[in-house]
C-alpha cells in the first residue's frame, strides 16, 4: 500500500498541515492501492510563500539557463516514463501499452515543442513604431489538473511556467496523485531551484479554491470540468489575476458519402472510445450524411463489436475501465437516459461487460437515430459512448456541429479537399482533425465557447505565461 504524506514545497517534501487522507484506488479492481494526504489553505499559503520568494531570482534567469534545466528536466522524464506509466495505469486504468506510448511519453512530446518554441522565442523585440516590446514571466502561477490525461495536462501546464521563468503550485486531480508525485520527483531531481516548482495534492474544495483566491498568485491555470472552471473564474475575479480554462466538449464528427468510409468510420469509432471515452476533444457526435446512412451504422457496429475492453495492466490496444464508481455511474445513467429518450441502442447499453465484473468496465456503446436535441446528444458522457445522428445536407450538418455550449474539437471525413476547406472555416471549434489527422505537439491547443478560453502547447502555450512590457528606445 503506497502512502502519499508529503507535499513539495521550497525544494523539499514537506509534512502536509493537516493529517486528513484519501483513498487512492484501483479503478480495474475496485481496491484500494494507496492513500494520499489531502491539502488545505494553509499548504497553499506556504507553497505561495515559496513560489513568491522563487520568482525574485527565477525570474531574471536567461533563456539559455532556462533551456539547459528543461534538457535536464528531459533527462529525469525519460528515466521515469515506466513508472509513470505504471502509476497512471493502476490509478485511472489507462492500459499498459497506451499509458507508456501516449499518455506517459506526452510529458516528452510536449517538452521538446515547448523547448523549440522557447528556442525561437524572442525576449524582446522592436515594434514597427520603434518601441521596444519585451515578453517577461507572469509570476506565480497556480496550476489545476484533471485526472484523465494526467502526465498530458501537468506538462502542458509546468512546462511552460519554467520555460518562461514563472514559478507554479500544482494542484494534481486528488484521484490521480501518483503520477504527479513521481513528476514533482522528476523536477526534483532536475535540479529547479527551489520554490520554483512545488506540489499541493488535494481536492477543489480545500485547495484548488485557496489558489484561485489567493492574493499573490498573478494566474490561474485549470483544465477540468466546466462546472469547476466556472468555480475558479469566479473564485479569481477578486484578485483580478489571469485565468486560462481548459474545459469540456462534446465534439462533433462529420461524415460526407465520399468518405473512404472503411476506414473512417472505424478509425472514428475507436477515436470515440479511445481513453475509454475519456478524453475531453473525443469525437462524440458522429453526424452522417443520410445517403451513406445505414452503411455507416454497419461499419460502426462492426468496429464497436471489435473493441477489445480488458485488464489495463495487460499489453495491447484494448481499453480499459472507466476511472472510477462515480464515474461509472454516470455513464449508466446516460445510457439509461439514451433509452428512455428512445434513441436505438445498435451496440452495447447497460451493465458490464462478460466476465469483467469487478472493475469499473463500460460496454462500448452506440446510440443512433439519435435527436439532435436529446440529452446524450448535447451533454459530455465521458465514458465509450457514441451517438449518431443522420443530416441531409451540408448546412444542416455544420449547424448541428456548432449547435452546442461547446467548441472543443470537430472531425471531418470527407474525400473533396474544397468540401473540407469550406466546412472546417465554419466549425466553431479550436481544433480540427480531417480524414483521421489531428494537430501535433507543439500547436496550439484549446477551446472556443464553453471549452474555455486560451491555447495550451508550443509558442501560444508560452505567452499565456508572460506578460508584455513595451518602452520607448532609449533616447538623451
Ligand atoms: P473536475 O472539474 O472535477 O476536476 C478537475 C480539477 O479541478 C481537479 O484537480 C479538481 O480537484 C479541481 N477542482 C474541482 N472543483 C474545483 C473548484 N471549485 N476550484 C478549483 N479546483 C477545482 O474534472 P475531472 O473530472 O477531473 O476531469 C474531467 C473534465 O475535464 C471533463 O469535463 C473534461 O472534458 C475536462 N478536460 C478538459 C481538457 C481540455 O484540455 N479542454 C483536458 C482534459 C479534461
Amino acid at each position: 500500500m503506497l502512502t502519499l504524506n508529503k507535499f513539495y514545497i521550497d525544494g523539499a517534501w514537506v509534512n502536509p498541515a493537516s493529517s486528513a487522507t484519501m483513498p487512492i484506488m484501483n479503478p480495474a479492481t475496485n481496491s484500494q492501492i494507496g492513500t494520499v494526504s489531502m491539502g488545505n489553505a494553509k499548504d497553499v499559503d506556504r507553497a505561495v510563500a515559496a513560489a513568491k520568494r522563487a520568482f525574485e531570482t527565477f525570474s531574471l534567469t536567461s533563456k539559455n539557463e532556462r533551456l539547459a534545466l528543461l534538457q535536464k528536466l528531459r533527462i529525469e522524464t525519460v528515466a521515469r516514463l515506466e513508472d509513470l506509466a505504471t502509476a497512471m495505469t493502476s490509478e485511472m486504468g489507462a492500459p499498459a501499452t497506451m499509458s507508456l506510448e501516449v499518455q506517459a511519453h506526452s510529458g516528452l512530446g510536449h517538452l521538446d515543442d515547448f523547448i523549440t518554441a522557447l528556442k525561437q522565442m524572442e525576449d524582446e523585440e522592436t515594434l514597427p513604431n520603434g518601441d521596444i516590446l519585451s515578453r517577461e514571466p507572469i509570476g506565480v502561477c497556480g496550476l489545476i489538473t484533471p485526472w484523465n490525461w494526467p502526465i498530458n495536462q501537468i506538462a502542458l501546464k509546468v512546462i511552460p511556467a519554467l520555460a518562461t521563468g514563472s514559478t507554479c503550485i500544482l494542484k494534481p486531480s486528488e484521484h490521480t496523485p501518483i503520477s504527479a508525485q513521481i513528476y514533482a520527483e522528476i523536477v526534483d531531481a532536475a535540479g529547479y531551484p527551489a520554490g520554483v516548482f512545488n506540489l499541493v495534492q488535494g481536492d477543489g474544495i480545500a485547495v484548488g479554491s485557496a489558489m484561485s483566491r489567493h492574493p499573490d498568485i498573478d494566474m490561474m491555470s485549470f483544465t477540468g470540468s466546466t462546472r469547476a472552471g466556472t468555480a475558479v473564474s469566479k473564485d479569481a475575479a477578486d484578485s483580478i489575476k489571469r485565468v486560462t480554462l481548459e474545459l469540456g466538449g462534446k465534439s462533433p464528427n462529420l461524415v460526407f458519402a465520399d468518405a473512404d468510409l472503411n476506414k473512417r468510420v472505424k478509425e472514428s469509432v475507436e477515436g470515440c472510445f479511445y481513453n475509454t471515452g475519456q478524453s475531453c476533444n473525443a469525437p462524440t457526435r458522429l453526424l452522417v450524411e443520410r445517403s451513406c446512412y445505414d452503411n455507416v451504422l454497419t461499419l460502426a457496429k462492426t468496429a464497436a463489436e471489435a473493441q477489445k475492453v480488458g485488464d489495463p495492466t495487460s499489453i495491447g490496444d484494448h481499453i480499459g475501465p472507466v476511472f472510477d464508481k462515480i464515474q461509472y455511474d454516470r455513464v449508466q445513467a446516460m445510457i439509461q437516459v439514451g433509452i428512455d429518450e428512445g434513441a436505438r441502442l445498435l451496440v452495447g447499453g447497460l451493465g458490464k461487460p462478460d466476465g469483467l465484473e469487478n472493475g469499473w468496465y463500460v460496454k462500448p456503446t452506440i446510440f443512433c437515430d439519435v435527436d439532435h436535441n436529446m440529452r446524450i446528444s448535447r451533454e459530455e458522457i465521458f465514458g465509450p459512448v457514441l451517438v449518431i445522428t443522420p443530416f441531409d445536407t451540408e448546412e444542416e450538418a455544420i449547424a448541428m456541429a456548432n449547435d452546442t455550449e461547446y467548441g472543443l474539437a470537430a472531425y471531418v471525413q470527407s474525400g473533396d479537399a474544397t468540401r473540407v476547406a469550406r466546412v472546417v472555416r465554419r466549425l466553431r471549434a479550436g481544433t480540427i482533425q480531417i480524414n483521421g489527422r489531428g494537430p501535433d505537439y507543439g500547436s496550439p491547443f484549446g477551446g472556443y465557447k464553453r471549452s474555455g478560453n486560451g491555447r495550451e502547447g508550443g509558442t501560444f502555450g508560452l505567452e499565456e505565461y508572460l506578460e508584455i512590457k513595451v518602452r520607448p528606445p532609449f533616447l538623451t
